[in-house]
């Protein structure tokens, strides 16, 4: 008698390396091991008081009871406000918006009602992804049925891809366009007039490619510290219509485990989209937490919030500085100066084929990385699952103490300098 299988979506699909690895380190500092954890794709900050405040207050209220799936539109319409007033989104009103259980689901059901597996005999619709990229991007499309076409970008444009390789990659199969900017894994942001110039490629691609969808994940806004700022392709009016804008609370206002994102897209398209999430939405979550809405309003709107937020992002451009100078000093280690978000993406190719005093051969970043925490219990991910040229790399999440910046770049340059 045979036993029960697994279905092949469940038992193909790769776990994430970012959520295993961050895991795997968690568990070994819980059993006394002193790892220093650079994996955790989280800030070290507490959520700042007065939106817990907002949600200790809506449980006493008692809104403890189901609400609409996509949020109340009370809600929705706060998130729009902020999308028109911060990013210059423009004719979004709450019914553009829709709110979902992390930026993760929310943009898992953006995809799956933008992206369909092939008709037999028909080609697959193709999610263009600028790489090194977020782990989650690639399983979420192939999930939906969809083939990633990777556009690969290296550390000499900051890891940014050009405006003619965009065009070069878009095709009549084009669906989804994902921009992450400031970017997980590289650390680095694009420029307004990079971003511009890839909105005219986009403008220009409405013929080819009349079913491309932007959908541009700007969960690293608020962490920005390089001479450009932030800059929203959505607020392009000649392409505003068709971009997609994915967003959350966990990086800015460090509320990882609250679980909350959401997606925005203005027009008569926008409605549709967004809809059509919710109606996935409403057959597998269902609203969000529903004493998180007036937490989400309180982050949005309170002016100590921002105060809160501005004070985080200081905390951040000085480790940036920190980390870089202490990577320099490690012979053979390169990375581009970071600007956004809270990661370094240094090259370590010269390491491998080196050995570890243990004998550990080095081959690849993941061998790399698993003799790092085993030998010296420094946590970092390596870059493969990150696609393009990330094989060649680690990644070291910056969002710990100067004092563990420290300490942990000491262990990593006495571990390179013992290789042989
Ligand atoms: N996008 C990027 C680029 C991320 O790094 C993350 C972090 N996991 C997310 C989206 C999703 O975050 P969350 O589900 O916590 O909102
Ligand atoms: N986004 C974070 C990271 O990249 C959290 C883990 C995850 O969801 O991937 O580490």
């Amino acid at each position: 008698m045979s036993n029960p299988q697994l279905s092949k979506r469940a038992s193909t699909l790769k776990p994430s390396i970012t959520v295993a690895l961050n895991n795997r380190a968690k568990a070994m500092k819980a059993a006394g091991v002193d790892v220093l954890g650079f994996a955790a794709g989280e800030p070290d900050f507490d959520t700042p008081q007065p939106i817990k405040d907002a949600a200790i207050k809506a449980i006493n209220d008692g809104q403890t009871k189901y609400m609409p799936t996509l949020g109340d539109m009370k809600t929705r319409e706060c998130i729009a406000e902020k999308l028109v007033r911060e990013n210059g989104i423009q004719g979004l009103t709450g019914e553009h918006v829709g709110i979902g259980t992390g930026g993760k689901f929310s943009l898992y059901t953006a995809i799956q009602a933008l992206i369909d597996p092939p008709a037999i005999g028909e080609d697959p619709w193709e999610m263009l992804l600028p790489t090194p990229a977020w782990v989650s991007y690639r399983p979420i499309c192939e999930l939906s049925g969809g083939v990633v076409r990777e556009i690969p970008a290296g550390p000499e444009s900051d890891f940014c891809i050009t405006a003619k390789q965009l065009q070069d990659a878009i095709s009549p199969r084009s669906r989804v366009l994902i921009l992450n900017s400031p970017s997980n894994p590289c650390g680095t942001m694009y420029s307004e007039a990079q971003i511009r110039e890839l909105g005219k490629v986009i403008h220009e691609a409405r013929e080819i490619a009349p079913n491309l969808v932007v959908l541009t994940d700007e969960i690293y806004e608020k962490i920005v510290y390089g001479e450009h700022p932030h800059f929203s392709i959505g607020s392009i009016p000649e392409i505003a219509d068709r971009v997609v804008t994915l967003n959350g609370m966990s990086k800015a206002y460090a509320m990882t485990g609250w679980r909350i994102g959401y997606a925005a897209m203005p027009g008569e398209f926008g409605k549709k989209l967004i809809k059509a999430m919710g109606t996935l939405q409403g057959q597998m979550t269902t609203n969000i937490t529903s004493f998180n809405y007036p937490a989400i309003r309180e982050a949005l709107t309170n002016a100590s919030v921002a105060d809160t937020v501005e004070e985080m992002r200081l905390a951040f451009a000085s480790r940036a500085k920190l980390i870089q100078s202490r990577l320099a000093e490690i012979p053979g280690i390169t990375c581009p100066t970071p600007t956004g978000a809270f990661y370094v993406f240094p090259d370590v190719s010269s390491l491998f084929g080196k050995t570890t005093p243990k004998g550990t051969k080095i081959t690849d970043a993941p061998s790399l990385s698993e003799a790092m925490l085993e030998e010296a219990h420094i946590a970092f991910v390596p870059g493969d699952d990150f696609g393009g040229c990330g094989g060649n790399h680690v990644r070291i999440s910056f969002a710990c103490s100067d004092e563990q910046i420290n300490a942990g770049m000491d262990r990593f340059k006495t571990f390179v300098e013992s290789l042989s």
